[in-house]
């Protein structure tokens, strides 16, 4: 993923970003993100600003079934990109790039962007029963003698 600085538009133009980011999830896993979307460029005189919001899905186990699924997410990007590869500039909350050879390699910082923006909570619907605490049934697909209800006490001990 890279930015050309000689062949962006003088003003405003649009970098189309498609590809795949591997290892999203660090630890987690194998985690890949496709990452889709197009970013705004102003090339303005010393340095060219790029920002927008992607989108990325990656394939999760869900929190509480545990089973895989496709999660979506929306990942907000905000570069600077300094044509003056000497200078300081910049401030601290947007990452500043430096071109080399004209040549911007954005394929880091999108990918700390779109590692940033993966959702903590990962759940595969709102409605997702998990599974059963005590014997470990998708309570989604199956039903599980001991899911409806606590053991009543009144019940322990009594022969089966
Ligand atoms: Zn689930
Ligand atoms: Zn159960």
């Amino acid at each position: 993923m890279r930015l050309d600085l000689d062949r962006t538009p003088s003003g405003q133009s649009d970098l189309p970003v498609d590809g795949r980011m591997a290892g999203v999830l660090g630890d987690e896993g194998p985690e890949e993100a496709r990452v889709h979307g197009s970013l705004r460029v102003d090339n303005l005189d010393s340095r060219f600003v790029l920002r927008g919001e992607l989108s990325a899905t990656i394939t999760v186990a869900c929190g509480r079934c545990l089973n895989d699924f496709e999660l979506a997410y929306v990942v907000p990007v905000q570069l600077v990109v300094l044509r003056d590869s000497a200078s300081e500039e910049g401030d601290s909350d947007t990452p500043v790039l430096h071109q080399r050879g004209g040549v911007v390699e954005l394929g880091d910082a999108l990918r700390e962007a779109v590692v940033l923006a993966v959702p903590q909570a990962r759940v595969c619907r709102d409605e997702c029963r998990g599974i059963c605490a005590q014997c470990g049934t998708d309570l989604n697909t199956a039903k599980c003698d001991c899911a409806d209800e606590e053991i009543d006490p009144r019940w322990e001990g009594l022969p089966g």
